[in-house]
């Protein structure tokens, strides 16, 4: 008898070991783990830099609390704004915190409250966040939702047009929509969307939770095109495993969250800064991110390759090694049929098959998942 709330539907394997892109079940089964933690582990399961480093804090100090300075968020800060559009950081625990701070920031510096969102989006599971999600199954039943929270159809230009004003204090957006299916923003409705913030005095916060880190084969995904966004929230991949997110901001915000304006007990703890620190040092670095972007290209290519002929596959979206297979009502079978072959895959929205492998994972490891894929798609194009 379990004393869980149900609240996730769980595979029916339990791992007791990972290393890499490789984790063992209780049975002694071992499987590709192309899911990551979703996102989070981005090095692999237990990369040795990023272990040295936590062990080694935990000889020193576990938990202060924000009332003492920390040098560990001094320099996993200059590396987040060395690599991005802001100037700042505010640590926390997770996404959603990370986005809910950009959501007060942004009402708090405009004094606007009308906060713009896309449909599909995901933004989080607490009050301020849910409502910035435009998924109805996910606010389903706990309303009254925070106000003044528009959604419009993604990359759709003309809504876009239309619904902006001078009343609006943030557009929320996606550079690629992970839980809403790998569907990536068209690089025109970005361009759009930062020069209507221009206009209006609206904040321009992209939610790079998962395409942040390094996923797309850039530290974060919004630098595949020319832009240069007011706030960035990153969290999964940021701390490899352990709970740390960050609201990156451009200079003018600086003021806006003074001392007793917001705050958290945990987020920025030592720990988890040690371990997004050794993160940090290892993915953003040219050389390394070139390496996933060649990754990436690789694998869809391939991919692309793989699913000719089958009919039931519509398309292969995304970026870097953030990839999504679009086959119809087939999605949960073959996620099914893949678990069993040795490959860990997950669910986009309903449709959707998406890999998030490491962004260590070797081309024989990405040809392994290939073939496994290729004998599931084989299957269940087969005629029962
Ligand atoms: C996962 C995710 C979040 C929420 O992050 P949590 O750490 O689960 O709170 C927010 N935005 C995006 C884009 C995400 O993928």
């Amino acid at each position: 008898m379990t004393h869980l709330f149900p609240t996730y539907q769980r595979f029916d394997i339990e791992i007791k070991e990972a290393s890499g892109t490789v984790v063992t079940d209780s049975q002694g089964n071992t499987y590709l783990d192309f899911i990551s933690g979703i996102a989070v582990c981005n090095l692999g399961h237990r990369h040795p830099a990023v272990q040295k480093s936590i062990e080694e804090q935990l000889q020193k100090v576990w938990h202060l609390s924000n009332l003492f300075p920390l040098s560990l968020q001094e320099e996993v800060a200059s590396q987040l704004v060395k690599h991005s559009s802001g100037d700042a950081v505010f640590f926390c625990n997770s996404g959603a915190e990370a986005n809910e701070a950009a959501i007060k920031m942004a009402r708090k510096y405009t004094n606007k409250q009308k906060i713009i969102t896309f449909k599909q989006s995901f933004h989080g599971r607490t009050f301020a966040t849910m409502s910035a999600t435009g998924q109805e199954k996910i606010q389903a039943g706990f309303g009254p939702l925070l106000p003044e929270f528009i959604y419009l159809p993604y990359n759709d230009m003309k809504a876009l047009q239309e619904a902006m004003d001078d009343s609006v204090a943030a557009i929320m957006v996606e550079v690629i929509q992970g839980e809403g299916g790998v569907v990536p923003a068209e690089a025109a409705f970005l361009q759009e969307i930062q020069n209507l913030c221009k206009q209006s005095d609206t904040l321009f916060i992209v939610d790079e939770v998962q395409t942040g880190i390094g996923r797309t084969g850039k530290a974060f995904a919004y630098q595949h095109h020319n832009l240069s966004p007011d706030i960035i929230t990153a969290a999964k991949g940021l701390g490899s495993g352990l709970p740390v997110g960050a609201m990156i901001g451009k200079a003018k915000l600086i003021d806006t969250f003074g001392p007793g304006s917001h705050g958290t007990t945990f987020g920025g703890n030592p720990i988890s800064l040690a371990s997004a620190k050794a993160t940090l040092a290892i993915i953003f670095d040219d050389v390394f991110l070139q390496d996933v972007e060649k990754k990436g290209s690789y694998f869809i290519h391939k991919l692309e390759k793989v699913v000719e002929g089958y009919a039931f596959v519509t398309a292969i979206r995304g970026n870097g090694l953030m990839i999504g297979m679009e086959c119809g009502e087939q999605q949960a079978l073959i996620i099914e049929k893949l678990r069993e072959k040795g490959l860990l895959t997950l669910p986009a929205g309903p449709t959707v098959v998406r890999l998030l492998p490491p962004l260590t994972v070797t081309y024989e490891e990405i040809d392994d998942a290939l073939s496994i894929m290729k004998e599931v798609l084989e299957e269940v194009a087969l005629p029962v």
